[in-house]
């Protein structure tokens, strides 16, 4: 059977990752979500092992030192990462999979695994983007702060993804992520 190929989608908080990542996981048959694990706290709403496996640090710790994470970072002061077994499971079941990351896995990922395609989502301007991220009132005004200054950080470095879709039209931007994947 052929083996599924791995899609890596990534931007700042606040860009429209998480609209187009459902449209595209709805759109797109054999497309498959990886949950990552995270050490953040849910927020209302979110439940475990839907939005992320909510894990304590030491978990996270150890589960690094058993070598579990395909890549692994540490984003906005919380450790994120993504399960290996899982991952290599889909793909060889044949489903695509998407990992929504930050850009240090996205690396980490392409290091590993070279025909991994990566995706970058981008907004029209930092400006637009800070508007987004208050109107989101999900963070704390530091968080948020931290949110954009990482944001400015990651921009800085999409020159290294395959794909940059520019999020100024969510059906425009969705259109764009399907064909890549398709
Ligand atoms: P949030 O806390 O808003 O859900 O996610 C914060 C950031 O962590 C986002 O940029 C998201 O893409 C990233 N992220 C989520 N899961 C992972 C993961 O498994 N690995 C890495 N490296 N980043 C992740």
């Amino acid at each position: 059977m052929k083996k599924g190929k791995l899609f890596v989608l990534s931007g700042p908080s606040g860009v429209g990752k998480g609209t187009l990542r459902e449209r595209a996981l709805n759109d797109i048959k054999n497309l498959v979500y990886s949950i990552s694990c995270t050490t953040r706290k849910p927020r209302e709403g979110e439940i475990n092992g839907v939005q992320y496996w909510f894990v304590t640090r030491e978990k996270f710790m150890e589960d690094i030192s058993l070598n579990l994470f395909l890549e692994y970072a540490h984003v906005h002061d919380d450790f994120y990462g993504t399960l290996r077994q899982n991952v290599i499971d889909e793909l060889e079941k044949g489903n695509n999979v998407l990992l929504e990351i930050d850009v240090q896995g996205a690396l980490q990922v392409k290091e590993k695994m070279d025909d991994a395609v990566l995706i970058f989502v981008a907004p029209p301007s930092v400006e637009e983007l800070e508007r987004r991220l208050r109107g989101r009132h999900t963070e704390s005004i530091e968080a948020m702060k931290t949110r954009l200054t990482n944001a400015v950080n990651e921009l800085s470095l999409k020159d290294k993804y395959d794909y940059v879709i520019v999020n100024d039209n969510l059906d425009s931007a969705c259109e764009e992520l399907r064909k890549i994947i398709l």
